[in-house]
C-alpha cells in the first residue's frame, strides 16, 4: 500500500479535508493512474450528505476521473505507461453473471464495485474515488482516452456523459426524434450536446429562465420555462423522449404530459425522495416511465470514442482541490455552468 494525497469527507455532511488515500500496489492486471482532473457530480454531493443511504466514511468522492497511466502490472495489455486513461463509477464486478456478460456491469448480479463509497470484491477493502492524486484499477475497468482532447472537459464524460448517452441510445435518439432534457445541469447539458450530436431535435425543459441562451448554444432548438404555466401547457404532447436529470423533488406527472403518445420518460436524476406518479398521465398517452443507471464498460468506451470524434466535451469551471467545499455549496444552489472539474495538479 502507498498513501497518496486526497480529500475526504470524514463524516456525513462534514466539509471535505485533506486525507491520505491508501492505494494498492498494482497487481498483474492493474494500472496505476495519476489523476489529472476529476469532475464533481451531484451524486458526490448526495453521498457526502448521506442523502441516499448510510454511506462509508471517510469518503473520498469522485467518479469522473481522467489521468495518465504511470505504471502497469505485468499482464496488462490495454495500456502502457504514458497513456491517457479514464475511470467512471465502476472499478470492478463479478464479470461472469448474465448482466456482466451482456455489458451491464453496473447491474452485476454479484454486486458492482463502485469507485467510492463501496468495497472491493473481497467484501472489506473500502474504495476511494478520484479526489486524489492517483487511483489503481484493473485494466478491464479503465477506459481509453484519445490524446489531443481538453482533459478537464473530458473528465465529466465518465459519469455525466455515459449516464445520458446510454438512455439516448437505448431509446433511439436520432434524426427526427424529439428529445426533451429536463433540468439543465451537469447531466442535462451533456444530454443536450449528445442528443444534438446524434441528430435529434432537442428541447430543454428548465426551471431557470437565465439558461435559455445557454440551451441554444449547447445545441437545443427549443426551451420551455417549466415554471411558466403557459409555456408548460403549450409543450404538452410534443416530445418522443424525455431525459429527466433533476436531482430533487419535482412534478413527474407534468413531465409525462410533455410526451407524445407512446413517448418515454427516462429517469436518471436520483432524487432522495420518491415521486408521486399518477396512473392517468401514463395510461392516457400509452406512455412509458423508465430508469437508467450510468452505463457498462463497453458502452462507456463507445461514448468516449463518439465524443472524441464529434468533439463533444463538458462545459467546465476548473477549480483547485482546496476550493471543493465552496464548489459543493455552489452546486447545491445550482450555481455552475455546467460542471466543476478539479485540477489534481493543485493538490
Ligand atoms: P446538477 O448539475 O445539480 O443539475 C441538476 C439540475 O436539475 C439543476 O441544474 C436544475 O436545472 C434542476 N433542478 C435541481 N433541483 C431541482 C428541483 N428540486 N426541481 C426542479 N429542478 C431542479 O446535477 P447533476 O450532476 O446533473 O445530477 C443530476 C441528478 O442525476 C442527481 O440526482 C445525480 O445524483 C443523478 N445522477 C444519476 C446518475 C445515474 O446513473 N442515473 C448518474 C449521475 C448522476 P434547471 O435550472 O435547468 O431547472
Ligand atoms: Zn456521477
Ligand atoms: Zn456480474
Amino acid at each position: 500500500m502507498t498513501d497518496v494525497r486526497g480529500y475526504a469527507a470524514p463524516k456525513p455532511n462534514a466539509p471535505l479535508e485533506p486525507f491520505a488515500v491508501p492505494r494498492r500496489e498494482p497487481g498483474d492486471k492493474d494500472v496505476w493512474i495519476d489523476v489529472a482532473y476529476c469532475g464533481i457530480c451531484h451524486s458526490d454531493l448526495h453521498q457526502v450528505r448521506d442523502e441516499w443511504s448510510p454511506g462509508a466514511f471517510p469518503m473520498v468522492p469522485g467518479h469522473e476521473i481522467v489521468g495518465r497511466v504511470a505504471r502497469v502490472g505485468r499482464k496488462v495489455r490495454k495500456f502502457k505507461p504514458g497513456d491517457l486513461a479514464g475511470v467512471g463509477c465502476l472499478v470492478d464486478s463479478c464479470r461472469t453473471c448474465a448482466n456482466c456478460r451482456r455489458g451491464l456491469e453496473q447491474h452485476c448480479l454479484g454486486g458492482p464495485v463502485f469507485t467510492y463509497n463501496g468495497v472491493e470484491r473481497d467484501g472489506r477493502t473500502p474504495t476511494y474515488g478520484g479526489y486524489s492524486k492517483a487511483i489503481v484499477v484493473d485494466e478491464a475497468f479503465a477506459l481509453k482516452v484519445a490524446p489531443g482532447q481538453p482533459l478537464e472537459r473530458v473528465a465529466p464524460l465518465l459519469c455525466a456523459g455515459i449516464t445520458t448517452y446510454s438512455p439516448l441510445k437505448r431509446f433511439g435518439a436520432r434524426k427526427g426524434t424529439r428529445v426533451g432534457v429536463l433540468g439543465l445541469g451537469g447531466l442535462g447539458h451533456m444530454a443536450v450536446k449528445l442528443a444534438a450530436a446524434m441528430g435529434a431535435e432537442v428541447t430543454v425543459l428548465s426551471g431557470t429562465a437565465a439558461k435559455k441562451a445557454d440551451a441554444k448554444r449547447l445545441g437545443a432548438k427549443g426551451f420551455v420555462l417549466t415554471s411558466d404555466p403557459a409555456a408548460a401547457s403549450a409543450a404538452a404532447g410534443s416530445l418522443d423522449l424525455i431525459v429527466d436529470t433533476v436531482s430533487g423533488e419535482h412534478d413527474v406527472n407534468a413531465a409525462l404530459g410533455w410526451l407524445a403518445t407512446e413517448g418515454t420518460l427516462v429517469m436518471v436524476g436520483a432524487s432522495p425522495k420518491p415521486h408521486a406518479v399518477g396512473s392517468f398521465p401514463l395510461i392516457g398517452g400509452r406512455r412509458a416511465l423508465a430508469g437508467s443507471l450510468i452505463g457498462g464498460i463497453a458502452e462507456t468506451q463507445e461514448m468516449l470514442d463518439f465524443c472524441a470524434k464529434k468533439k463533444v466535451w463538458a462545459d467546465v469551471e476548473t477549480i483547485a482541490m482546496k476550493d471543493v467545499n465552496g464548489a459543493y455549496a455552489r452546486l447545491a444552489r445550482g450555481d455552475v455552468r455546467y460542471r466543476f472539474s478539479i485540477d489534481l495538479g493543485t493538490l
